[in-house]
């Protein structure tokens, strides 16, 4: 019989409920993951975009920058949205049950980007609603924030079959998409979930390892000034790869990114 690595279960499943119950449980003292709150203004509340409804929640105070923008960047989602919903650029878009353009607020300061829907992801409509997202969403509380404030979408916007990786002439079809989302919703910080993610919007070859840690820039045009990035491990890799240090990695990265927003850091006594 050949040797078979002897799986200690209990291990497993308590790393797991470690690491899913690390990013809940903070206290959180307000401040707001918006830019403006134009959306409620307009009556509007949050204009969540998605090929599927979704129930709306009510926007939290914030400064009034333009008054006309979350108005403006919610329609500027909707087109993006019905054009990715039509989209017949590759045969990704021939094969889905439904696209998933991404969804949140508006007028996000943090936008959220990941590699492309999965499985759940497809039949719902929506990103990172399987157990990736389960997990993502334990990262927003974690933060002290509610999903509804941010932004969260992905490089593609259809399903790769056996959730294989993006190809090339994928990303390069799918990416305006989401350069134009970006450019409507002007985030203040984009969180790159993953190395796809990481290294296509920085148009680099660098693994996450190097480039997660430290912000980097994301070019939104000639003579136009970048968005901060920070890039961070994938939800899916953190499940696959349980280590108090990885988790650590992206509590550690997520923190900058409050700290860099003026947000507060939700207290908590894990490190
Ligand atoms: N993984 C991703 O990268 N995106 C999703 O939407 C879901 C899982």
């Amino acid at each position: 019989m050949p040797f078979m690595a002897e799986v200690d279960v209990n291990k497993v499943v308590r790393q797991h409920l470690e690491m899913e119950g690390f990013f809940t449980g903070f206290a959180v003292r307000g401040g707001s993951a918006v830019s403006d709150d134009t959306a409620s203004e307009a009556g509007l509340q949050y204009a969540v975009v998605s090929s599927v409804p979704v129930a709306k929640a009510p926007s939290p105070p914030s400064a009034v920058r333009h008054p006309q923008a979350a108005a403006d960047a919610a329609g500027e989602l909707a087109v993006v949205a019905a054009e990715a919903g039509q989209c017949r650029k590759c045969q990704l878009g021939s094969i889905r049950k439904n696209p998933v353009p991404g969804e949140g607020h508006p007028r996000a300061r943090i936008m959220f980007v990941g590699e492309a829907p999965g499985a759940d992801e497809d039949a719902q409509g929506r990103p990172f609603v399987g157990r990736a997202g389960q997990l993502l969403d334990k990262i927003i509380a974690g933060c002290g924030l509610k999903r509804e404030e941010v932004f969260i979408g992905n490089i593609l916007k259809c399903r790769p079959p056996e959730n294989r990786e993006p190809r090339p002439d994928e990303i390069i079809n799918c990416l305006p998409y989401l350069q134009r989302q970006i450019e409507a919703i002007g985030p203040d910080i984009i969180v790159a979930l993953g190395g796809h993610a990481a290294k296509t919007l920085l148009n680099t070859v660098k693994p996450i390892s190097q480039l997660r840690g430290q912000f980097q820039e994301y070019y939104t045009g000639i003579g136009r000034p970048p968005i901060k990035l920070m890039a961070t491990f994938h939800p899916a890799f953190l499940l696959r790869n349980y280590s108090e240090q990885n988790r650590r990695y992206v509590w550690e990265d997520m923190k900058k990114v409050l700290a860099e927003l003026g947000l507060p850091i939700p207290d908590r006594n894990k490190g």
